[in-house]
């Protein structure tokens, strides 16, 4: 599932070609990927020529002329990407053609990503319900140690909610709280605000190495261009259960809680680690 570090690589590319094109047409194939019915979505962004494009956690967020904001969560297997002859379009759902080059199409094969076209007010209410940019000068480890000690959930699925922090998902919460030596069970409260500390420079660093590395491909995830992530090689924990830890050999554990797959090195993240009387 595409995350902060794959959404802002697909941003980057594209920065330098989407602003300047104007939607001339638009074809939907698949309208279960939209927020909204298919006619107004068409209405909003018929004609509309793109200015802006930028990332918000895991949503790429464009801005088009008279005030329309066009914005796309990819869910699980979504990809937004120019219709060359050689990128991979297997299931497009939406189809924009625009006044010069080739179409961007948005290709789902599972289609649980979204569109809306909203206008800047309602873009507005969106982003006040999510949480702070973890890479923004905004988060910091003693806000973030204040917003843990506020709650009683695991700490990984409190990273995986997007109100908490905005744009992580669950293979960057495993490998920083892997990084950080935090047991994803642990619960929020529970944390000192050393381990706040540590924890905000491993989602820092986590995030901000994936992005160098153009995100992460399993096996849907490709950037604006169609080519895929480097960074899977990279990864420390995240789908690598039963293997030796990186750092000290013991055998990777897996754990299935809030219905997501949990990966920890059990000496280097125990339980009890840190909590203090
Ligand atoms: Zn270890």
């Amino acid at each position: 599932m595409p995350e902060l570090p794959e959404v802002e690589t697909i941003v980057r590319g594209l920065r330098p070609t989407l602003p300047g094109k104007t939607i001339e047409r638009l074809r939907i194939l698949h309208a279960d990927v939209l927020r909204q019915p298919r006619r107004e979505f068409s209405a909003r962004l018929k004609g509309r020529t793109f200015e802006s494009v930028d990332r918000r956690g895991k949503n790429i967020v464009a801005h088009l002329t008279e005030g329309v904001v066009l914005v796309v969560n990819l869910g699980m297997t979504g990809r937004l990407v120019w219709a060359r002859d050689e990128t991979p379009t297997t299931h497009p759902a939406v189809r924009f053609t625009v006044n010069a080059g080739p179409a961007l199409v948005y290709d789902d094969v599972r289609r649980f990503g979204r569109l809306e076209a909203m206008n800047e007010t309602e873009w507005a209410l969106r982003d006040r319900d999510l949480g702070p940019e973890p890479l923004s000068s905004t988060f910091t480890a003693q806000r973030l140690h204040e917003d843990l000690s506020r709650s009683v959930s695991p700490i990984r699925s409190w990273l995986l909610d997007q109100r908490r922090v905005a744009g992580v998902g669950n293979i960057y919460a495993n490998e920083a709280l892997h990084l950080a030596g935090i047991h994803p069970q642990r619960s929020c409260k529970s944390m000192t605000e050393g381990e706040a500390r540590k924890l905000h420079r491993a989602l820092r660093r986590t995030l901000s190495s994936a992005v160098e590395n153009r995100g992460t491909t399993l096996k849907d995830y490709r950037d604006a261009s169609g080519n895929p992530g480097d960074n899977a090689s990279r990864l420390r924990v995240y789908g690598r259960g039963e293997e030796p830890c990186l750092r000290c050999s013991t055998r990777v554990c897996r754990l299935v809680f809030g219905n997501r797959s949990a990966f920890y090195c059990p000496s280097c993240q125990p339980f009890g680690s840190g909590v203090t009387a």
